[in-house]
C-alpha cells in the first residue's frame, strides 16, 4: 500500500514539516514490541491505549508483539484544540476491562509535562494491578516536570509541538503517516502581521 507521505503539511494555518519518517517509526516500534514480548513472556498483559492519540502507534505496536495479550481503552483530553496542555486532566471515557492482578502497560503517544501520565498512573494503581509500566512513542523529556514513570520511549523528541501519526492539531491531522514537527515562523514573519 502507498502511504501518502509529503515532506510538509499545511494544517489549520501553520506550517509542519516531517521529523520522522515511516520507516523510522515502524523500525523503532519493531523493537519495542520485541522488548515488550520478551520482559512480559508468560504475563498475558493487557494494553491500555489512551485516545484518541495513541490509537495508531498501540495498533502497530500489537502487531510486532508475539505473545498473548489483551487491549482496552480510556479516553483522555487535555489539550483541547491548543497547542499548549489546558494543564487539566479530563477522563471522557473509562477502562472497562478488570485490571485487578494483572500485567498493565499504559500506552500513551507522548508524555510532555506528564500531567495526564501522572493522573493516569495513580488512577490504574489503585486498581491493584500485578504489575504496572508506561509506554511512550514520543517524551518531550525537557518539557516533563511531573514526576513520572516512564519505562519504554520510542523517541526523545524537543519540546516543539508535533503531529501526525494519531497526533492531532485540533483534531486534524491524526491520519498522517509520519510525524511532523511546527516549523517556527521567523521573526520578520511575526511582526509583519499586525
Ligand atoms: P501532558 O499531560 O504530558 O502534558 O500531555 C499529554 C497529552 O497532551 C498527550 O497525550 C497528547 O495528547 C497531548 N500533547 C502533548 N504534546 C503534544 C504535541 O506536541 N502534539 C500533540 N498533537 N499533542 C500533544
Ligand atoms: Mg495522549
Ligand atoms: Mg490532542
Amino acid at each position: 500500500m502507498d502511504l501518502y507521505q509529503p515532506e510538509y503539511v499545511n494544517i489549520n494555518g501553520e506550517q509542519f514539516r516531517v521529523y520522522l519518517t515511516h520507516e523510522e517509526i515502524q523500525q523503532r516500534i519493531r523493537q519495542l514490541g520485541e522488548k515488550v514480548s520478551h520482559d512480559f513472556y508468560d504475563k498475558k498483559p493487557i494494553f491500555i491505549g489512551v485516545l484518541n492519540g495513541a490509537y495508531i502507534f498501540l495498533a502497530d505496536l500489537m502487531r510486532y508483539v508475539t505473545i498473548p495479550c489483551e487491549v482496552d481503552f480510556l479516553k483522555l483530553s487535555s489539550y483541547g484544540d491548543e497547542k499548549v496542555s489546558s494543564g487539566q486532566v479530563r477522563q471522557l471515557k473509562e477502562i472497562d476491562a478488570n485490571l485487578k492482578d494483572r500485567h498493565v502497560i499504559l500506552v500513551e503517544d507522548i508524555v510532555d509535562t506528564g500531567l495526564s501520565m501522572k493522573y493516569l498512573v495513580e488512577k490504574v494503581g489503585r486498581m491493584n494491578p500485578a504489575s504496572l509500566s508506561v509506554i511512550t512513542m514520543l517524551h518531550k523529556s525537557e518539557a516533563t516536570h511531573h514526576d513520572v514513570q516512564i519505562d519504554y520511549v520510542g523517541f526523545k523528541i524537543p519540546d516543539l509541538f508535533v503531529l501526525g501519526y494519531g497526533l492531532d492539531y485540533a483534531q486534524e491531522g491524526r491520519n498522517l503517516a509520519q510525524i511532523y514537527i511546527l516549523q517556527e515562523k521567523k521573526k520578520s514573519e511575526k511582526k509583519t502581521k499586525s
